[in-house]
C-alpha cells in the first residue's frame, strides 16, 4: 500500500437508488484495490439507510488492495421523509441544485487538504456531475447500469434514428441495429407513449443529452455476451464493458456494501436443502407487488409443494412497508401458509442475493429482471423465471428468454396492473425446475456462467478493459498540471 496522500484520487458519485449504488460501489472496490484513494458518494437520505445495514463510518478509510475507499453523503435539502424524492421531475432538479453546490464545495475541501480529485464517475439520472467535472478542467466517466440493447433504445430514440410507437402508431415492431426485432412492449416501457411514468424517461435520457462530456462508458456488461451491440455502439461514444462487476469485484476480496436494508442470514437455511431445490424469489429494491398478485404467487407455490414430482422450497423476498407514500401498504401471506410450508419455505425482508444466487441449492430465480438481478444470475449459472414490471425490466425479459435462452416468462411486457394467475404461476415454476425446458436453460445459463468468469479472468475481455481504464485514470491524473479547484 502506497503513502495515501500519493494516491490518485476518484469521486464517484451515485444516484440514491441500490440498483445504481451496487454497481458503482463495485467498480469503485476495484478502483481502490489497483492503487487509487476512492471517495464513494450518494446522498445523506441513502447514506440514513446505508449505515443502519451495515457498518459503514463516515470519511472512515478503509483499505482495499493498494488503495483506499470511503463514504461522503451529502444533503439534498429535503427533509428526511419528504415525498417529492418519488417525483423525479421534481427531485432531480432539487438533487442537481443541492449535488452540483455540495459535491464542488466537496472538491475544493479535498483541493485544501492536499488530496485533489482527479476524476469524477457517475451513473445515470445524474449527468450534471460531468458538466460539474467539465466546468473545473476535470475528467469523467459515466458507469452505465443497465443493459447495452437498453443502452441503444436510448440513444436511437434521443436522436431520432429508428421509429418508435407512437400516439399515431402505439403497437409498431422497432428494429435497432444489431438486434433482434423488439415488439413494442420489448422496448425499455419508459420510451412507449402509454407510460405513466414520463419523469422516468426524461431522467434517463437525460444522460444522452451530454453524453460527449464523459470520456468513456463503462458498462456492467461484457464482450461476449452483448457483443454485436456493444461494437455498434461503440461507434457513437467510447464504451468500455467491465462487467459483471460484481464478480470482477470479488476479486478485492473486500466485504465492504452499500446496502440500504439488513440482509437476513440464508446460508443455513439453504444448506439444508438439497442441490438445485430452492426458488428463488426477489423484485428488487423498488417493485412492489399488490396484495392480489402476491396472494397468486402464494398459492401457485403451494399447489406446486403440494405435488409429489419435485421437491422443491421457497425463498422470497418481500421487503417491509415504506413508511409513507411509494410501497407504503403493508403485504399479508394467505391465512394457513405457513402450517402448509412448513420449512419448505422462508421470507426475508432483504437477501444476500449474489450469496443466494451462488448457492447450489438455488434452482432459479423469479425476478422482476433489474440489468442487476439479470447479470447476477446469469454470471451465477440461474435460470430466471422473468416477471418484468417496468422500464428496461421488459426488454431484459425479453433478452433473458429469447437473445440468451436462459428464461421463460411469466408475462410479456409490463406487468404492473395485470394479475397472472396462480395456474400460471405453479406452471412457469415447474416449467423452470423440472423437464426439457428447464434442463435446456439450466445448461445455457452454466454456458453464460463459464463465458461471465473468463471475461473477469485474468486476461478476459473484462479485466483487460477494467487495467485499460484504471491506467487511464492513473496518466489522466498525471498529466493534469493546474486543477482548478
Ligand atoms: N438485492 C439484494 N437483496 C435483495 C434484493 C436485491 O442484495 O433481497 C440486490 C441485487 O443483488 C441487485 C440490486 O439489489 O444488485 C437490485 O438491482 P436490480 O437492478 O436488479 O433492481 P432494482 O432494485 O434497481 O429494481
Amino acid at each position: 500500500m502506497g503513502s495515501m496522500q500519493a494516491l490518485v484520487h476518484v469521486l464517484l458519485v451515485s444516484f440514491p437508488g441500490q440498483g445504481h449504488v451496487n454497481p458503482l460501489l463495485r467498480l469503485g472496490k476495484l478502483l481502490a484495490s489497483g492503487g487509487l484513494l476512492i471517495t464513494f458518494c450518494t446522498t445523506e437520505s441513502f447514506g440514513r439507510e446505508m449505515r443502519k445495514a451495515t457498518n459503514i463510518v463516515d470519511g472512515e478509510l478503509t483499505p482495499v488492495g493498494d488503495g483506499f475507499i470511503r463514504f461522503e453523503f451529502f444533503d439534498d435539502g429535503l427533509d428526511e421523509e419528504d415525498l417529492k424524492r418519488l417525483d423525479l421531475d421534481q427531485y432531480l432538479p432539487q438533487l442537481e441544485h443541492f449535488g452540483k453546490e455540495l459535491i464542488g464545495r466537496m472538491l475544493r475541501k479535498y483541493t485544501g487538504e492536499n488530496r485533489p480529485v482527479s476524476c469524477l464517475i457517475n451513473n445515470p439520472f445524474i449527468p450534471w456531475v460531468s458538466d460539474l467535472a467539465g466546468s473545473l478542467g476535470l475528467p469523467s466517466a459515466m458507469l452505465w447500469v443497465q443493459s447495452c440493447a437498453c443502452f441503444s433504445a436510448y440513444y436511437h430514440y434521443f436522436h431520432g434514428l429508428v421509429p418508435f410507437p407512437s400516439e399515431a402508431q402505439m403497437e409498431i415492431d422497432v428494429q435497432l441495429p444489431s438486434m433482434p426485432l423488439l415488439k413494442h412492449d420489448e422496448i425499455p416501457s419508459f420510451l412507449h407513449p402509454s407510460t405513466p411514468y414520463l419523469f422516468l424517461r426524461r431522467a434517463i435520457l437525460g444522460q444522452f443529452k451530454n453524453l460527449s462530456k464523459p470520456f468513456c462508458v463503462l458498462m456492467d456488461s461484457f464482450q461476449e455476451l452483448e457483443k454485436d451491440n456493444i461494437e455498434y455502439m461503440s461507434r457513437f461514444c467510447s464504451i468500455k464493458p467491465v462487467g459483471p462487476l460484481f464478480k470482477l469485484s470479488k476479486q478485492t476480496n473486500s466485504t465492504v456494501t452499500g446496502d440500504f436494508l439488513k440482509a437476513d442470514d440464508c446460508a443455513a437455511w439453504l444448506d439444508s436443502k438439497p442441490p438445485s431445490s430452492v426458488i428463488y424469489i426477489s423484485f428488487g429494491s423498488i417493485v412492489r407487488l399488490n396484495q392480489q398478485q402476491v396472494n397468486e404467487i402464494a398459492h401457485g407455490l403451494l399447489a406446486l409443494l403440494s405435488g409429489d414430482e419435485v421437491e422443491v422450497s421457497f425463498l422470497w423476498v418481500i421487503r417491509p412497508p415504506a413508511s409513507e407514500g411509494f410501497g407504503s401498504d403493508k403485504i399479508d401471506l394467505p391465512d394457513g401458509f405457513w402450517e402448509k410450508t412448513g420449512d419448505k419455505g422462508k421470507v426475508v425482508q432483504w437477501s444476500p442475493q449474489e450469496q443466494v444466487l451462488a448457492h447450489p441449492s438455488t434452482a432459479c430465480f423469479v425476478s422482476h429482471c433489474g440489468w442487476n438481478s439479470t447479470i447476477e444470475a446469469m454470471a451465477s449459472g440461474v435460470p430466471v423465471v422473468a416477471f418484468p414490471q417496468w422500464g428496461d425490466q421488459v426488454t431484459d425479459a425479453k433478452y433473458l428468454v429469447d437473445v440468451f435462452k436462459v428464461g421463460i416468462r411469466l408475462c410479456r411486457g409490463e406487468a404492473e396492473n395485470r394479475v397472472i394467475s396462480r395456474e400460471e404461476v405453479e406452471k412457469c415454476l415447474r416449467d423452470a425446475i423440472v423437464g426439457p425446458k428447464a434442463i435446456e436453460m439450466k445448461a445455457n445459463a452454466l454456458k453464460w456462467k463459464k463465458a461471465a468468469e473468463e471475461a473477469v479472468a485474468e486476461g478476459g475481455t473484462s479485466d483487460r478493459n477494467f487495467k485499460a481504464f484504471l491506467e487511464e485514470v492513473r496518466t489522466g491524473s498525471a498529466l493534469k498540471t493546474s486543477p482548478t479547484v
